[in-house]
């Protein structure tokens, strides 16, 4: 368990500066009486352990750890990771407890938390899964857990994402996994929830997806937030899936989620995601 005593608390990241984590957490602390701060840090891209060993050494409380730093944060925390953490290969949040710095990531229940508050069914879905990076990496496993019957993953790069499919298969349970590239996937695949887990909307692009990707009823989420449809949101909504939405709920519930972790309290995310909505338009 994390101490309560340590107050400060941080994102770290280069650069950082467009984070909206400092204001998450101020809502967050607001709304359930925390004493927290909660800064931004921009590291040197070469120099992210001894940043991080400092904060702990001048009694930091907790960080999340975003681009690039994410495996290196999973390095640190070898020996004191979470399942999610092992799963995902990656850790977007630290805390020392007993002297030793732990590592968790919280990418994968904040997307399925955001996709229940959407009114997704999970259960016995069809999932088709647009990138192979890491991103996708920590939202797989969840989503095998979460009961989906199979997932389709399929990548710029093709071997990227025939790896993930081998690399998870085993503990798939039920689920099947396939990789592959684009134009491999069915014309008219009808999945159930279609992921865009690729960086393709910062160059307002959509991933390449065959004809009649979208069940009756299917919900499109893209990874990425903006204040306008993403490219990806626009072609889901031209294509026929009955439902869009960014990745601005996933945002803030994995915060939500670094929240518990450190201070064993939960925040509602859902005033907070309503104001960042209003904040971004
Ligand atoms: P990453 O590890 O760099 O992976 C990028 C992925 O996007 C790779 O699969 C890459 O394919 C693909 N890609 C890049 N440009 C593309 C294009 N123009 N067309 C098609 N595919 C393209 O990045 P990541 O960490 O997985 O992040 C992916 C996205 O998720 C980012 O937009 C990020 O902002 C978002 N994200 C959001 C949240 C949230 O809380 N909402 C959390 C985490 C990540 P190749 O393998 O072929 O290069």
């Amino acid at each position: 368990m994390p101490s309560l005593s340590h107050t400060r608390y941080a994102v770290i990241g280069h650069p950082v500066a467009h984070s909206k984590s400092p204001w998450i957490h101020a809502r967050f602390a607001e709304q359930t009486g925390q004493p927290i701060t909660y800064e931004a840090i921009c590291a040197p891209v070469d120099g992210f352990a001894a940043q991080v060993e400092g904060f702990f050494a001048a009694g930091g409380g907790g960080l999340n750890v975003t681009v690039p730093f994410k495996l290196e944060a999973f390095d640190l925390a070898r020996g004191h990771l979470s399942p999610r953490a092992q799963a995902a290969g990656a850790v977007n949040t630290l805390w020392m407890a007993d002297g030793r710095l732990h590592g968790c990531n919280t990418d994968g229940v904040g997307l399925l938390n955001d996709l229940r508050r959407l009114g997704a069914r999970l259960a016995g879905a069809r999932v088709l899964l647009a990138g192979a990076g890491g991103a996708a990496r920590g939202i797989l496993l969840p989503l095998v857990e979460a009961g989906c019957a199979g997932i389709d993953i399929a990548n710029r790069t093709p071997q990227r994402a025939v790896e993930l499919a081998a690399s998870f298969s085993a503990s798939a349970a039920g689920a099947v996994l396939r990789g592959s590239s684009y134009a491999e996937l069915p014309a008219n695949g009808h999945w159930d929830l279609v992921i865009n887990a690729t960086a393709s909307s910062l160059e307002d692009e959509a991933p390449p997806l065959p004809a009649g990707a979208y069940a009756p009823g299917a919900l499109a989420y893209d990874l990425m937030y903006a204040a306008r449809p993403t490219a990806f949101m626009r072609q889901a909504s031209a294509d026929g899936a009955a439902a869009v939405a960014d990745g601005l709920g996933m945002l803030v519930e994995q915060a939500a989620e670094s929240f518990f972790i450190w201070r064993g309290v939960r925040p509602d995310p859902a005033p907070v995601l309503a104001a960042l909505r209003d904040l971004l338009a």
